[in-house]
């Protein structure tokens, strides 16, 4: 999504909501690849002040992870909501922050994918999960403990409870 910044200078309480459905390719972000299922939904509702640029709006999209525990691909509904002030003059944007990630200062225009992207990845998870009591694969034998114990699991203790046991072992002495 492509905006003219141009449109939008000297133009005092201009507004305009624009909505795209894109399909974006896979990126990968933190030594992970990150997908996308169907359409990413941008919708931004657009207010000039002749000086700066007021976009507020949603992305909507669902994320194609891999979960950090199992292994295995998940899909991650996400959705986020965007409320930015943009300066329209370069002058307005000293450390160069939108000038330099999303403008393209030839066509002047504004790259509001390319931002919106970066909101996604700002908050994605550091260790995505499949689900939160994902129980991973075996350490031993490599099973996903999902699916199933293992018989090397039989004898191991949940971490949950070692602390417990550590903690019993400490009241007996
Ligand atoms: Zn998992
Ligand atoms: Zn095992």
């Amino acid at each position: 999504m492509q905006i003219s910044l141009s449109d939008w200078r000297e133009v005092d309480g201009q507004e305009q909501t624009v909505t795209e459905s894109e399909l974006w390719d896979s990126v990968t972000f933190q030594g992970q690849t990150i997908g996308f299922k169907g359409p990413v939904q941008l919708s931004f509702h657009l207010t000039s002040s002749g000086s700066s640029l007021l976009v507020r709006g949603e992305i909507v999209a669902e994320m194609e992870l891999t979960c950090s525990r199992c292994t295995a691909p998940f899909v991650q509904p996400v959705r986020y909501k965007v409320s930015e002030i943009i300066p329209l003059n370069p002058d307005d944007d000293p450390d160069g922050y939108w000038t330099s990630l999303f403008l393209d200062q030839e066509t002047d225009e504004l790259d509001l994918s390319e931002f919106s992207l970066m909101v996604l990845l700002e908050n994605f998870p550091l260790q995505p999960l499949c689900r939160r009591d994902c129980r991973g694969l075996c350490t031993v034998c490599g099973q996903d403990l999902n699916q199933g114990d293992c018989d090397c699991a039989t004898d191991q203790i949940d971490p949950r409870w070692a602390k417990l046991g550590q903690l019993l072992e400490k009241g007996k002495k």
